[in-house]
């Protein structure tokens, strides 16, 4: 089975196709990725009309080079998954619309798939597949949730932050530093050259006894550091300030993750969105981890932020646990706004 995977929820456009056979976990067979972040540079975030005309300009090509690049015809694909939600309303369009033209022109069925279910489930392409169940850390651009995983389709939110996302957080403590946007890699980058002690920084809900998350505060400390700093602008001490921001960020995240495996007493964790890149999040979850037994799976590097395999495994995916058959309607209703909790869920 055949799956040709489209995301287009923000600004990057994505196109993929996986294999998927019986019950074994889909392979990928190739993939495309056009970044849109030197277009919106400029504007210091995503401009979304620049995104549509954008994704507009670059699907098809992205399609046809994966089709190239692993060798199939069109017609010999089996099903089409696309990116409904949630992202931007007219980007989703776009891989939406080429998803449905493609299923009605080649008579194939198509499916809407959730991006955050697409980040969730990408850590199965790689060469470290977890097993089900296990908690996972959804820490991306938009998200920060803890939740557990049963199965596809089978997730129980167990916490997430009441404000800010984790990978927010990291872009809008660049943005302070002058590190323009998207900030997550930069931030990280200058990091390596700074002390993460160098500044005292709060842990927002770090002992609040639950699985939130609170990010909003710990910008707002950066910011009074950041000012004080335009008087006398002095590199070591952004670096330090970058690693100090980047420490407190990843101790909540570790903390909070433990306190969930703790709860549930699963032994294994994923994590999965862009801040997954982290290394220094890698490096302190795989420490704690290591000395609790429990495993840790992450998506390949390349495949941490957006991109149209986890769309193309998810839709297969779903469709292999039997959740939800891939319709031809082609209405491609897209949904803006779409909290997981409100999926088709599996029996
Ligand atoms: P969502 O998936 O919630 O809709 P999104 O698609 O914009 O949001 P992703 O593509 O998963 O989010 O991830 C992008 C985020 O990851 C950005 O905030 C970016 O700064 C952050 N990020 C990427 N690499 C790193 C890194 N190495 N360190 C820290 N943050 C990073
Ligand atoms: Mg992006
Ligand atoms: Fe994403």
């Amino acid at each position: 089975l055949l799956v040709l995977g489209i995301e287009s929820s923000c600004d990057e456009t994505g196109v993929a196709l996986v294999r998927a056979e019986g019950e074994g976990v889909p392979t990928l067979l190739a993939h495309a990725l056009h970044t849109q972040v030197a277009m919106h540079a400029d504007y210091g975030g995503v401009v979304p009309e620049l995104a549509s005309r954008d994704h507009i300009r670059r699907v098809i090509p992205l399609a046809n080079e994966v089709l190239a690049q692993s060798g199939t015809a069109l017609e010999a694909i089996d099903m089409v998954a696309f990116t409904r939600g949630p992202g931007l309303a007219g980007a989703l369009l776009v891989g939406a619309g080429l998803a449905c033209a493609l299923g009605a022109a080649l008579d194939k069925p198509v499916l809407g798939v959730h991006h955050l279910e697409g980040h969730l489930l990408s850590p199965f392409l790689s060469a470290d597949p977890p097993e089900f169940p296990f908690i996972a850390l959804l820490v991306s651009g938009g998200h920060t949730q803890l939740m557990r995983v049963d199965g596809v389709g089978r997730y129980e939110l167990l916490g997430e932050t009441i404000d800010d996302a984790a990978g927010e957080a990291f872009d809008k403590s660049a943005k302070l530093l002058g590190l323009g946007y998207p900030g997550g890699p930069a931030l990280a980058r200058l990091a390596e050259f700074g002390d993460p002690e160098g500044f005292k920084l709060p842990r927002p809900l770090l002992h609040s006894g639950n699985l939130d998350f609170s990010f909003a505060g710990l910008k707002t400390a950066v910011l009074t550091h950041a000012k004080r700093m335009e008087s006398a602008p002095c590199d070591q001490q952004r670096a330090d300030l970058a690693a100090s921001t980047q420490a407190a960020i990843v101790e909540v995240l570790v903390k909070k993750s433990l306190n969930a495996l703790k709860n549930s007493g699963l032994k294994r964790l994923v994590v999965a969105g862009g801040v997954g890149a982290n290394a220094r999040l890698r490096d302190d979850l795989n420490a704690a981890c290591a000395a609790r037994g429990v495993r840790v799976h992450y998506p390949e590097l390349h495949l941490c932020t957006d991109n149209g395999a986890m769309i193309a495994l998810a839709g297969a995916m779903r469709m292999q646990a039997g959740i939800e058959a891939p319709s031809r309607q082609y209405a491609f209703d897209v949904k803006p706004r779409w909290p997981l909790d409100q999926l088709p869920l599996a029996a």
